[in-house]
């Protein structure tokens, strides 16, 4: 998974067509079963090893 600074991203959608496996979206069209990759993107510039192990839990 790779994460997306809140804080310096300015919300302009250039990436969402640029993704090649559409894995991104601007907040606000995220689908409702994930939305909880909205909490672990920010927690990741918040502590980035206990963001990982969530990531890993998920993704196995
Ligand atoms: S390209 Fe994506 S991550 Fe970068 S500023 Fe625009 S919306 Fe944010």
């Amino acid at each position: 998974m790779l994460f997306i600074d809140p804080e310096l991203c300015i919300d302009c959608g250039a990436c969402v067509p640029a993704c090649p496996v559409n894995a991104i979206y601007v907040d606000k069209d995220l689908p409702g079963d994930m939305e909880h990759f909205l909490v672990i993107n920010s927690q990741y510039f918040v502590d980035e090893d206990a963001t990982r192990r969530v990531v890993a839990e998920l993704t196995t």
